[in-house]
């Protein structure tokens, strides 16, 4: 596999990362990941938007304008061949002496990026998935998409080990969204979702999601719900990148609604599918 790495493209086996890296002491950095629909990049200009924010909220400047990190996605999907997968971004704040501290303004971020084939979960996408509740102990500035997910790693671990997909995180029963996903509920045709603060990464999904249902007059509510609401929701789903949307059927074992991915989520899907790069019009 080709990656990038300090400015080359470079056969893996090649690869040297400093043991210095801020990345590896301290999680020091931010990180995207781009889906690719057959050889096509899904919504690139977002993520990368979403990349240079978060960058800009932990005071780090990515030595690459949006258009040359673009430039990079698009050939590692070519030179790599492919077809249905995504793409792998990371900037630390480089290689330096472990002090917390910033390092000298002279040390340069690390850029690595790769891409990878990654067939769609066509299982969880159509069956749906249980998830479990998790209190969300995590830091104050979840809308940056950090490469420090010690948060999102427990919280996924619990969740598995309970036989679950995924996580409902809350704050003292507030959901706040899972450990790698945006989660929504549906009641009585209106779609709930947590506002886009401090408290959740703002998924591209998220923002695809939201903008199909005002494009069809579907109300949504950017607003709190807590859990004992979200167990009384018509359907629930989760979104992410690889996850697309994704029904829940079940939190703590109890189901949402009948316990089968709802017409609302399956409609939802339908239209999402027309977003992609690939999507022929039948
Ligand atoms: N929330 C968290 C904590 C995430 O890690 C992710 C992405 O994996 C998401 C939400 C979904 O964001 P996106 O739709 O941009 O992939």
């Amino acid at each position: 596999a080709i990656y990038f790495v300090d400015g080359q493209f470079t056969e893996k086996e090649n690869l040297k990362i400093s043991v210095e890296d801020r990345g590896y002491y301290f999680g020091d950095g931010v990180y995207e990941v781009i889906k690719v629909y057959e050889g096509e990049l899904f919504t690139a200009e977002e993520h990368l938007n979403r990349l240079v924010e978060s960058a800009m909220k932990i005071k780090l400047t990515i030595p690459f304008t949006q258009q040359q990190l673009f430039g990079i996605a698009k050939k590692l999907v070519q030179d790599n061949q492919i077809g249905t997968g995504h793409v792998y971004m990371q900037v630390t704040r480089g290689v330096a002496p472990r002090i917390h501290q910033f390092p000298d303004p002279t040390v340069a971020p690390v850029v690595i990026a790769y891409a990878v084939n990654n067939p769609r979960p066509e299982k969880a996408i159509g069956n749906g998935v249980p998830v479990k509740s998790v209190a969300d102990v995590r830091w104050l500035r979840c809308d940056i998409k950090s490469l420090n997910l010690l948060g999102n790693v427990l919280a996924k671990q619990e969740a598995f080990e309970a036989g679950c997909t995924e996580a409902v995180l809350h704050r003292d029963g507030v959901v706040t969204e899972g450990s790698s996903s945006n989660l929504f509920g549906v009641k009585d045709g209106k779609v709930y979702t947590h506002p886009a603060n401090n408290l959740i990464l703002n998924g591209i999904t998220r923002q695809v999601v939201l903008k199909l249902c005002r494009e069809q007059g579907i109300q949504v509510e950017e607003t709190p719900f807590t859990l004992d609401e979200a167990f009384a929701m018509d359907e629930f789903f989760l979104t992410s990148t690889t996850s697309e949307i994704t029904p829940i059927t079940s939190i703590d074992g109890r189901p949402i609604g009948t316990g089968k991915p709802g017409a609302f989520t399956v409609d939802l899907q339908k239209a999402f599918a027309t977003q992609f790069p690939a999507f022929v019009p039948g």
